[in-house]
């Protein structure tokens, strides 16, 4: 019997791997540091995913579903890798819980860490209870609650939505852009005015980047159809009279001070490198690119190479992505652990 594949981590990448190996009938390992998979969109409680529309707990709990039921994938959750040794085609495996294996290859599928939003004290996060972030707005929305102010439960009437919280910020570290966040937040601001249609949605920006066809879908549909209004500014704090959340700043395209009061301030939070990302490496030997995300060693080849052979990549752990090319990249990690086995045999 040929040895089972390792992926390591749940999310849509992670889920897209095991898949992906089990139709064309291998077996894998899928480990899972969490106690359910579905990766951010489930743990996190993402709503309507951007861009097909649909809710996350349906796509990517479908995703969830055919690989729970599929049975040449193993599933083992609340667990990690603690040690892992040999060469392609075969590798042991040790587990937290314990546990050995053994593995042909491994495909990293461990994605990202949110921004935690209290390293950018001066937007007010943590010291208002009405400056949230993006996850808890897609919280408050899926969970069926609806947009409202956290400090009383009120309708908000203003909300601010904040660009480029934890990215394309050199002074806490962070210089990537997330890639989604414009997109999610153009998002979020349609879904705020379909709630509440007296509700004002405010974008700050710096630049916006809805890539692609999201630029007609998202950033013009926003303004058009549903009459969000974008401000370019830079922000210089998120402050409070008491009653009202007041962001000061500004425009930097009249190059006038601004300064607005709010019921409710978004943070579109940022995709950090997955916080365990050292650990990762040490433990499978491969390298971090310079900002901490796992390293790819192919980009036209063999896609989600890492520097160790037999030992692949996919998805946001290896920088931000979307669902969309995660999953595409986890199948592309699978196909490329295949020929690697191929070649060894
Ligand atoms: C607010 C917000 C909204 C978003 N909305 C969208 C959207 O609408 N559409 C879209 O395309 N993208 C969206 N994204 C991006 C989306 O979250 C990612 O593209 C997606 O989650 C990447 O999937 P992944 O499998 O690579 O990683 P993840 O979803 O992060 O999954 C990683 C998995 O690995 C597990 N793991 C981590 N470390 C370990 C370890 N050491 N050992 C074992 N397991 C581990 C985790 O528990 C998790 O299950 C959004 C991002 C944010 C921040
Ligand atoms: S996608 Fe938009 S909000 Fe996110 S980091 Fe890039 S520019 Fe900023």
């Amino acid at each position: 019997m040929s040895k089972p594949t390792l992926v390591v981590g749940g999310g849509p990448a992670g889920l897209a791997a095991a898949h992906a190996l089990a139709s064309v009938g291998r077996d894998c390992v899928l480990v899972d540091k969490a106690e359910r998979l579905g990766g951010a969109p489930i743990l996190s409680g993402y709503a309507k995913l951007v861009p097909s529309g649909e809710w996350a707990s349906d796509a990517i709990g479908g995703m969830v579903e055919r690989v729970i039921g599929n049975p040449r994938v193993d599933v083992r959750l609340n667990t990690s890798v603690t040690s892992f040794d040999g060469e392609p085609g075969n590798f042991r495996v040790g587990l937290a819980n314990g546990d050995q294996l053994e593995a042909n290859a491994a495909i990293l599928c461990t994605g990202f860490t949110h921004f935690d939003s209290v390293n950018k004290p001066e937007w007010g996060f943590g010291l208002f209870p009405d400056v949230v972030t993006t996850t808890q707005v897609e919280q408050m929305i899926s969970s069926g609650q609806g947009v409202r102010c956290p400090s009383d439960g009120r309708k908000p009437e203003r909300v601010a939505i904040l660009l480029c919280v934890g990215s394309r910020d050199r002074q806490i570290g962070r210089e990537w852009c997330s890639k989604i966040c414009c997109t999610v937040s153009a998002n979020i601001a349609m879904e705020i005015r379909e709630e509440l249609p007296d509700c004002h949605v405010y974008v700050y920006y710096m630049d916006i980047r809805t890539f692609g066809l999201y630029e007609t879908k998202y950033y013009w549909r926003s303004q058009e159809e549903f009459k969000v209004k974008y401000i370019k500014a830079r922000i210089a704090e998120v402050t409070s009279d008491g009653k009202r959340i007041i962001v000061k700043g500004e425009d930097t395209l009249v190059k006038r001070p601004i300064t607005i009061p709010f019921d409710m301030v978004v943070h579109a939070i940022g995709m950090d490198p997955n916080v365990d990302n050292r650990t990762l490496a040490g433990i499978f030997g491969v390298e971090l690119e310079t900002n901490g995300f796992i390293d790819r060693k192919d980009t036209y080849s063999a896609i989600g190479q890492t520097s160790r052979a037999g030992v692949f990549v996919a998805g946001s752990a290896t920088g931000p992505e979307t669902i969309a090319d995660s999953i595409a990249q986890a199948n592309a990690a699978a196909i490329a652990s295949l020929g690697l086995l191929e070649q060894a045999v």
